[in-house]
This record gives C-alpha cells, structure tokens and sequence, in this order.
C-alpha cells in the first residue's frame, strides 16, 4: 500500500521568522499524526530554522531545488550538500516554475535528479503540460517525454527515491484545478509508463502527486481517486488554517 503524502511548497514566500511561526504551528497540529507523510519546503534561508522548528516532529524537511553539482564555481546555486547540512531530507525538481520561468531544460532537470538520488536525497520530480499543450491533446506525449528524461539513468531500486508530482502547469497558481477524474487518468497513465520503463511492482509502489490549486475544499475528492497518492500544495502550504485540513483530508 502507498502512504498518503501531502507536500508544501512554500515557493519565494517567508521571512525567517514567519517561516518558524509557521513550521511550529504546523509541528504541534501535527503531532500526532501517523497516517499521511507530511513534507514542507520553505525558502533555503529558513532552511536552518525551520529544521530547528521541526525538531522531533515528524514533518520532513524539503527544498524547492538544487543544483545539479556538488560544489564549485557557480554562483547563485545551492548545492545538495549544503541541503542536506541544513537537515533537507527531500528536494523538489523539474518543478513547472524552474523550466517554464528559469528555462530548466529535462537534461538540466536529469542531471539534477541523478544527482541527488545518488546523495540519497528522496527526489519529487515534477511533470505536467501548458494549457496550450492539454489543448493540442499533447498532454500524454510531453508527461512521457518529462518522465523519460527525468528518470534517465534512473535503476529500479533508485526509483524507490523517486514520488512523482503531476502538476499541470495551468493549474498551478490560477485556482484552476484538473478534475479528480482528470488527474486521476494522467496519474494511471504514468503509472503505467513506469510499469513499461521498469517493472509492475515498481510501478505499483510508485507514488503520485498532483499539485495545482490543491485546497481543503478539493483534496478528499482528489485522494478518492485511485491513483492519486497524495498532493504538492503551493498557495494552501502557506497558511497553517488551510494546510492542515488539506494533511487531515480523511479526517
Ligand atoms: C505548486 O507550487 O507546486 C503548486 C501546485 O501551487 P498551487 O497549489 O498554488 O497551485
């Protein structure tokens, strides 16, 4: 059986204090909770004092991306070794911001996912077409083509590591969101690409998240479906008042 999984993306949003307000809040609500693996990736420069404030909570400390080598001359970049000094457990990549916004290409997003299965890094692997592409009836050709490229090199027990999100970028931000019957069919469609690319037990163990305009009022009927495993929520992440119920969707 896959383990719910709700993951927060809290994108360019946090003052440090703001941030480890948020991640107590977050840490006591959910003390007790066992059921659903919990996840929030703030800005790198909480990075540090959000781990602090997670101290014994069973939320898992996420970054929103990473560069692809370990160290060196490339300024600007935050490498997985400095991640994981900060107590990052799991990294975000290919996320529709970074190549549609920053121009992340799949072989840059690879890299990126290579490397930091290869530190040990648990990887969310972001896919997900445009609008312009869903329209063209493309949707299932460029998820392939994402998925392919992403998980280049990628061996069946590194998999393991790996938790897909499915995020279709129109939904991502606009309060537009796929149906649960819609992400639900993209979901069983890379489901079954990754039984083609690997094997039926990996495939079944795969996680799946979808993420676009996740909230309280949409979640119980998006986790009803199937193969959707769990959701990577941005704008609902940043208040504890909507992120909790989304975590206590069954409740
Ligand atoms: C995201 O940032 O990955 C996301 C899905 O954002 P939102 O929930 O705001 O659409």
């Amino acid at each position: 059986m896959r383990q719910p999984y709700i993951a927060g993306n809290w994108k360019m949003y946090k003052t440090v204090p703001e941030a480890v307000s948020l991640a107590g809040a977050l840490a006591s609500a959910l003390a007790s909770e066992r059921g659903t693996k919990v996840m929030i990736a703030p800005p790198f420069t909480a990075l540090h004092a959000v781990r602090d404030a997670l101290k014994g909570s069973r939320i898992l400390l996420g970054a929103q991306n990473a560069c692809a080598e370990l160290e060196g001359a490339h300024t600007g970049e935050i490498s997985l070794r400095m991640l994981r000094d900060a107590g990052v457990t799991v990294v975000i990549l290919g996320h529709s911001e970074r190549r549609h916004v920053y121009g992340e290409s799949d072989t840059l997003v690879n890299r990126k996912v290579r490397c930091a299965v290869a530190e040990k890094f648990e990887v969310i692997l972001c896919v997900g077409e445009t609008l312009e592409e869903r329209q063209s009836g493309v949707t299932e050709k460029v998820v392939e083509t994402q998925m392919r490229a992403g998980l280049a090199a990628i061996t069946e027990p590194e998999l393991a590591q790996v938790t897909i999100a499915y995020e279709p970028v129109w939904a991502i931000g606009t309060g537009k969101n796929a149906t649960p019957q819609d992400a639900n069919a993209v979901h069983a469609f890379i489901r079954g690409l990754a039984g083609s690319m690997y094997n039926a037990a990996a495939a079944r163990a795969l996680t799946i998240l979808y993420g676009g305009s996740v909230k309280p009022e949409n979640i119980r009927d998006l986790m009803a479906m199937e193969n959707v495993d769990g959701a990577l929520v941005g704008g609902a992440s940043l208040k504890a008042e909507t992120f909790l119920p989304v975590v206590k969707y069954d409740r």
